[in-house]
């Protein structure tokens, strides 16, 4: 295979796809490598802020995710201590960002079916399952990746290569192999319910945000609003790598036991029968993205908190922001496409920067206890749904 105009993609996650879509769109011709046999959901929802939303329907997946995505109209932020609503955010036309691009609520699966149709459907894309990157050496034509399908190794020559393979990275490690993943300190706990085991009250098309001391509950609609997906985040100490590791539901409903949590937020967590658990890590903020004609994007570059629901979003900002600089290179040399991806790089850096900061000050706030939570929820209050929406609007407003 040529190298001209071929950029691989090591993982098919929601960066590494949206990216493959980003580049065909750019007209470049692509291979996405995938470890796994079959691309399958991890995790189970995920909210698409209109900055996220907006890269995905300039890219044709509007259709795709319209009738599986739930338009979610409202954050709601409720706290333990003030046993109820402190702050209701309005996602709706009128609010900063939201008026071009949908704030959407949806299931991992539907957003990976989408995004895998269409990738199929484009000439210029081909994605090769059960295929891992392995190595990758870089001359004077370009890169040679090689890449272990089986038994079968093979090498293929390459413009560029961008790592999109998740906070385990293994194209990240193969350039920087000093730099891990730490462990925060926390645990997220996921399920899903059936809508209908809720009472009617209960129910929204919104995000409930519930804060308590030293822990926080997400909660959200999916799948046409049929499920409801819930994050539960505790500290602890258990820091295995991995999504699914079953969870037993008792060591959840232990830790949030205290009867100030309302019994909204416990009979969500008591109808939920399948738990998983996955321990937080995060890539430092201080480490390279970039090294020739290699690029990391998503969690590879800088897995973050969850607690600005920013992951997959500054994962689909960076694939929109790198297939725009590749298209700007001067020449399909070496050094015009090393340029390209330092100027992805140094674009994306300062921006994605502040969303990690934010996410670990949102969790830290989300998780006050006592007379600091009470004030908190006072401050919340008075500055009301409406102005901490548009407090968001750096983030929302985003445009590629
Ligand atoms: C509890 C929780 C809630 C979250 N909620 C939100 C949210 O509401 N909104 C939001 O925007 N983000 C959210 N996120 C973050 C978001 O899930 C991630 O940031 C995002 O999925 C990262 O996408 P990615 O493509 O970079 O990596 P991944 O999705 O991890 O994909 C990496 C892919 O690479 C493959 N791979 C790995 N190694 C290789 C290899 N050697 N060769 C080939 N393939 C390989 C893997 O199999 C995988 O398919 C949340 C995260 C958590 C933990």
């Amino acid at each position: 295979m040529a190298a001209s105009r071929t950029i691989f993609v090591a993982g098919a996650g929601i960066g590494g796809l949206t990216a493959s879509l980003a580049l065909a769109a750019r007209g470049f011709r692509v291979v996405v490598l995938e470890k796994a046999e079959r691309l399958e959901e991890i995790g189970a929802g995920v909210q698409l802020s209109p900055n996220a939303s907006r890269v995905l329907v300039a890219l044709g997946l509007q259709s795709r995710l319209a009738a599986r995505a739930v338009n979610a109209d409202t954050i709601s932020l409720m706290s333990v201590q003030s046993n109820g609503e402190v702050a209701r955010l309005p996602l709706g036309q009128s609010t900063a960002g939201c008026d071009s691009a949908p704030y959407w609520v949806v299931h991992r699966a539907d957003l990976q079916a989408a995004l895998q149709a269409e990738v199929k459907e484009h000439h210029d894309i081909e994605l090769r399952l059960g295929c891992q990157f392995e190595d990758v050496a870089a001359h004077a034509k370009g890169l040679t990746v090689v890449q272990r399908n089986g038994m079968r190794r093979q090498q293929d020559l390459a413009l560029a290569l961008i790592g999109a393979d998740g906070i385990w990275s293994a194209v990240r490690h193969h350039l920087f192999p000093e730099l891990q993943p730490q462990f925060s300190g926390l645990i997220a706990w996921r399920g899903t319910l059936d809508a209908t085991q809720l009472p009617r009250e209960y129910a929204s098309r919104g995000v409930q945000v519930w804060m308590g001391p030293n822990a926080h509950l997400v909660a959200y609609p999916i799948s046409g609003a049929r499920q409801i997906n819930i994050v539960a985040v505790v500290p602890g100490t258990w820091n295995r790598p991995g999504w699914s590791a079953v969870g037993d539901g008792n060591e959840l409903r232990s830790a949030l036991a205290s009867p100030k949590w309302p019994s909204a937020a416990r009979m969500m967590i008591t109808a939920v029968d399948d738990w998983r658990r996955f321990a937080l890590f995060t890539v430092p903020d201080s480490g390279e993205w970039t090294q020739g004609a290699i690029a990391l994007l998503g969690d590879s570059a800088h897995a973050m908190l969850p607690f600005a629901a920013q992951g997959a979003g500054m994962a689909i900002e960076d694939a929109a922001v790198l297939a725009r600089c590749l298209a700007e290179a001067q020449s399909d040399g070496g050094p015009a496409i090393s340029a390209a991806l330092e100027r992805y790089a140094r674009e994306r850096r300062p921006r994605v920067a502040r969303v990690q900061r934010t996410a670990k000050r949102n969790g830290m706030i989300y998780h006050l206890s006592g007379p600091a939570a009470l004030a908190r929820d006072v401050a919340i209050k008075a500055i009301g749904g409406s102005r901490l929406v548009a407090r968001q609007a750096w983030i929302y407003n985003w445009r590629p």
